[in-house]
């Protein structure tokens, strides 16, 4: 049994997480952390009430992997919180930089603790990333548009990062160029632009546009409900449950037997 305790209870994800988790038979929901306390009514009919204080529900209740989906203006705070206690975590919050990648790497590893960061859970993004990779090696340009609901808080996504980062992997001349405005001139092959579009009700969609001479490639994925980034965030947690200290991603865990 692996006890779970979530942090961002409340919120849009971290309510996903917390109704799998539930349905789980493996996995035990230890805690509901979030920055208000609210009762969570459980899909058995119980409820469990949200604290307000991580180090203080860690040490109550010794989750063995914390779940992160809070803001990405505290996610840093919160992992340096719950690696220095030498837990485990699974985290969906976005908008890492490498700095703070390293700095979590480094720090997992000084306290014997793993971590699996992931801008997408969902199995089709990260399918997606792996194809991206390929066409990146016939096609010089790129341009990558992201859809998300109005209320997303960061722009462009940390998916959207992701799959510019994994094409930059393949083709290390590229650069990066948010949206065009107030551009003149032609376009620069070694540009992958990045376009981020808000709107009411979309979950999170993806595409990216390959082209050459005379044809174009293009690669989109749509999440249409949150459910499946939850459910990859638990296949996470099976992951780190049993894994070395270190960094790791997505891709670490569809390598491995999890979704067979
Ligand atoms: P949300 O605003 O609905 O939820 C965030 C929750 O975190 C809120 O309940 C808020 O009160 C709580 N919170 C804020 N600060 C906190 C703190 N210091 N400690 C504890 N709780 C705190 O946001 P959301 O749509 O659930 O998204 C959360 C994050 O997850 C964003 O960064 C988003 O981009 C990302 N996201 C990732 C994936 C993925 O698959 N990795 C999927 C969707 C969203």
């Amino acid at each position: 049994m692996i006890r779970v305790l979530v942090n961002g209870a409340l919120g849009r994800m971290g309510s996903e997480v917390v109704k799998k988790v539930c349905a789980e038979a493996d996995l035990e929901l230890a805690a509901v952390v979030d920055i208000k306390e609210a009762n969570i009514a459980l899909e058995n009919g119980s409820t469990m009430t949200t604290q307000t204080d991580l180090v203080a529900a860690i040490q109550a209740c010794a989750p063995d992997v914390v779940v992160d989906f809070t803001r990405p203006d505290v996610v840093m705070e919160n992992l340096r919180k719950v690696l220095k206690l030498g837990v485990r975590a699974v985290v969906g919050t976005t908008g890492f930089k490498q700095a703070d990648l390293d700095e979590l790497d480094a720090l997992a590893k000084e306290n014997n603790t793993a971590l699996l960061i992931a801008p997408n859970f969902a199995l089709g993004a990260v399918v997606m990333m792996k194809l991206a990779c390929e066409a990146a090696k016939y096609f010089p340009h790129v341009e990558i548009i992201e859809k998300h609901h109005n209320n997303k808080v960061d722009a462009p996504s940390g998916t959207a990062l992701m799959l510019a980062d994994a094409i930059k992997e393949i083709a290390p001349n590229k650069f990066y160029v948010y949206g065009r405005s107030g551009f003149c001139g032609k376009r620069n092959q070694n540009e992958i632009g990045i376009h981020a579009v808000r709107c009411e009700n979309v979950v999170g969609e993806h595409e990216i546009i390959f082209s050459g001479d005379f044809e174009t490639v293009t690669l989109s994925h749509q999440a249409t409900d949150r459910s499946v980034f939850a459910e990859g965030a638990v296949k996470a947690c099976f992951f780190i449950a049993t894994k070395p200290k270190g960094l790791y991603d997505m891709n670490d865990v569809i390598n491995g037997n999890y979704y067979a």
